[in-house]
């Protein structure tokens, strides 16, 4: 079974309707977030919220995985992982990211947004919308269906908690213990590219 196959069979036996992801950026903002994979969806499970930090988005922040993430890997199998990895090792809540976005341009639902993140450098995430990419991007490039993504997505959380392009960065901009989300994905919050993007995207939902 194709890695796809194995993705949209665990989707529709959870009753989620997969649809492609490269035709995301053609939805209109308000359905973006219908197409996000959810946790359910993923055979995560929900959080303790009686330990959550609960939160207000004001800012929206990059990362990347930061290790390689060859084309094959099962995302799904990923983010079971990270779950386990998160809560077991680091005794976090959950996956310190709120959302995170696959080779192909897909994005799914990791710590409820409500919750502030979990970082190991030294800034406190409260307030940020966590966003995560797979792959380690001081190696290799992103990919135009992971730059659509991100693009989509922060312009849903813009538009949703009224967030300014201008508190769209990297978590580099706030620690000096790390390089994510690596050179080559960062060059895109440097150069602009993110923000502006997002404004036009913000202009024709
Ligand atoms: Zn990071």
């Amino acid at each position: 079974m194709s890695l796809k196959h194995h993705i949209a069979h665990a989707l529709l036996g959870a009753g989620f309707l997969l649809a492609p992801a490269a035709a995301l950026a053609s939805h209109p903002l308000a359905d973006l977030e219908s197409h996000i994979v959810t946790v359910a969806a993923w055979g995560g499970t929900p959080a303790d919220p009686v330990r959550a930090r609960k939160q207000t988005i004001t800012h929206i922040t990059l990362h990347h995985q930061g290790e390689p993430f060859p084309a094959g890997k099962d995302p799904v199998q990923y983010l079971r992982n990270l779950q386990t990895w998160s809560r077991g090792t680091k005794h976090w809540l959950d996956i310190p990211y709120h959302y995170i976005i696959d080779l192909d341009g897909r994005i799914y639902e990791g710590r409820k947004l409500e919750f502030a993140g979990d970082t190991n450098t030294e800034y406190d995430p409260l307030g940020h919308a966590l966003i995560e990419v797979v792959g380690n991007f001081e190696a290799v490039q992103p990919n135009q269906q992971q730059l659509d993504a991100v693009v989509d997505l922060m312009a849903m959380l813009a538009a949703k908690y009224q967030v300014p392009v201008e508190k769209i960065a990297g978590h580099k901009d706030y620690s000096t213990q790390t390089v994510c989300p690596g050179a080559n994905l960062y060059r895109y919050l440097q150069n602009g590219y993110f923000r502006e993007q997002v404004s036009l995207r913000l202009q024709r939902r």
